[in-house]
């Protein structure tokens, strides 16, 4: 008996994982609107490693996890034979005058890491009392109970919170957590304290950071292994009729042309904003939960202009952060050749989020602006009323993205959701 038919609308981390847990009960077609699936659409070529001689390749954004948050994204590379190795992500942060706040750098003895102060040169009264105040923060913020913290958003929690040292928070905490959710100040502060709160507790500092050793490509190439894809699809519209049975139309523009596909059931792993333009005339009531989710643009530029840090910029640790307090977000820059064990030996090269100085044209690999949703508890209503839709008797229309796992945005919750709708699909984890 042949296989029902499912279509798959989008191809980060939500839509690659559906697809590949699906692909053995239904016969899965997946639509990416760019020319290379989604999760890897932007990667620039960085010339050659001068050790190996090998070409380099550097993906946009980096996409770094770590051991203690990440369980079911570390179960799906397993499962597909990611191999992935340890960057180094300890941070320098200074004011955007190149004044001296904090830094920290990671050690290794044996099989154990740790951060601690970077090298003596760095070493000042300041800096020591910021260290002291990251090592109580940290161990501190584990021992907190998430059940007394369920109204709070994080602003209000930190408000309240004894071992919020101000210097501590605004300076580093703050612009570290503004990176990593990428939108701003105001928008971290927004978010529900438990969800901030289990990142943090995670061992986020203890274990360090991780990313796959050979890049989005290596994790595309084994993701999309057992179902078609099909790419420079731009979907337009998708026609649900209510008729029990019949199938669902999906409407896009390939090369300039209008095609059409019909499918039993479709899974919309878009972002929410570009959700709801899909299915707007389909399913106007949940599009409704859809308008209310916000999001954040942020930009992010791979390039050779290290006059972007304060010098000597060779022994600082590998993110710089640089803070204007007038600005509601830091500039924060990764020298990949620090970071990554793969760029060790090429040409400096670094990746800027949120540039707030000149980048040179002329060193500028690439320059990305993002979309990405933020979190708060209006959000978390409306996502829930998109999670409720998918558990109606006989639904065909299925929702994944980032936004809709478990905390913060990022891979381990897009992994998250692919897991839910495949579960509701009768695919189980292989793991
Ligand atoms: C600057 C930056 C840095 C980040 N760094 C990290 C990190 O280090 N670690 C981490 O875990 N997370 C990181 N994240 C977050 C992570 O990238 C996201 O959580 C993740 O990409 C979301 O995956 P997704 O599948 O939900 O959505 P997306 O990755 O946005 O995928 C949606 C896909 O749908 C496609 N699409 C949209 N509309 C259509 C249409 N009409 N037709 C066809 N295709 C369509 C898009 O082109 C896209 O490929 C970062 C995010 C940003 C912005």
């Amino acid at each position: 008996m042949s296989k029902p038919t499912l279509a798959v609308i989008g191809s980060g981390i939500a839509g690659l994982s559906a697809a590949w847990l699906l692909r053995n009960q239904y016969q899965v077609t997946l639509f990416e609107r760019h020319a290379r699936p989604g999760m890897g659409a932007y990667a620039v070529s960085a010339g050659t490693n001068q050790r190996t001689g090998k070409a380099v390749t550097i993906d946009i954004p980096l996409r770094v996890i770590t051991s203690g948050y990440y369980n079911e994204l570390f179960n799906l590379y397993k499962t597909l034979g990611v191999e992935i190795e340890r960057t180094d992500h300890s941070g320098a942060f200074f004011t955007h005058t190149g004044g001296d706040i904090f830094h920290y750098k990671t050690y290794t003895i044996g099989e154990r890491r740790f951060a601690f102060l970077n090298s003596p040169k760095r070493l000042s009264k300041h800096n020591i009392s910021q260290g002291m105040a990251a090592i109580k923060f940290f161990a501190e913020i584990k021992k907190v109970d998430l059940s007394n913290v369920g109204n709070l958003t994080f602003g209000e929690f930190l408000q309240q919170w004894p071992h919020s040292k101000a210097n501590f928070i605004d300076n580093v905490l703050m612009p570290m957590l503004s990176t990593i959710c990428t939108c701003d100040y105001d928008s971290v502060k927004q978010y529900p304290a438990s969800i901030i709160i289990g990142y943090l507790a995670c061992g986020v500092a203890k274990d360090g950071v991780w990313k796959a050793t050979h890049g989005v490509a290596d994790i595309v190439q084994r993701i999309t292994q057992g179902y078609q894809v099909e790419a420079n699809c731009d979907i337009q519209n998708i026609k649900i009729d209510d008729t029990e049975n019949s199938p669902i139309q999906v409407i896009f523009n390939r090369h300039q042309q209008t095609e059409k596909q019909s499918f039993d059931h479709i899974v919309i792993a878009t972002q929410p904003q570009h959700a709801a333009p899909l299915i707007e005339a389909a399913a106007p009531e949940i599009v409704q939960h859809f308008k209310h989710i916000k999001y954040a643009k942020s930009s992010m530029v791979v390039h050779r202009d290290d006059s972007i840090y304060p010098r000597p910029w060779q022994d600082l640790s590998p993110v710089c952060y640089s803070i204007n307090p007038s600005l509601q977000r830091p500039m924060a820059t990764v020298c990949l050749n620090k970071s990554m064990p793969t760029v060790k030996d090429c040409l400096p090269i670094f990746q800027t989020w949120h540039p707030t100085t000149t980048i040179a044209a002329d060193k500028t690999l690439a320059d990305v602006t993002f979309e990405r949703p933020v979190i708060n508890f209006d959000t978390l209503k409306h996502i829930e009323s998109i999670k409720q839709s998918m558990l109606k008797a006989n639904n065909r229309v299925w929702f994944c993205g980032s936004y809709l796992g478990e905390g913060i945005p990022l891979l381990e919750a897009g992994v998250q959701s692919a897991l839910f709708v495949a579960n509701q699909l009768g695919a189980y984890k292989p793991w």
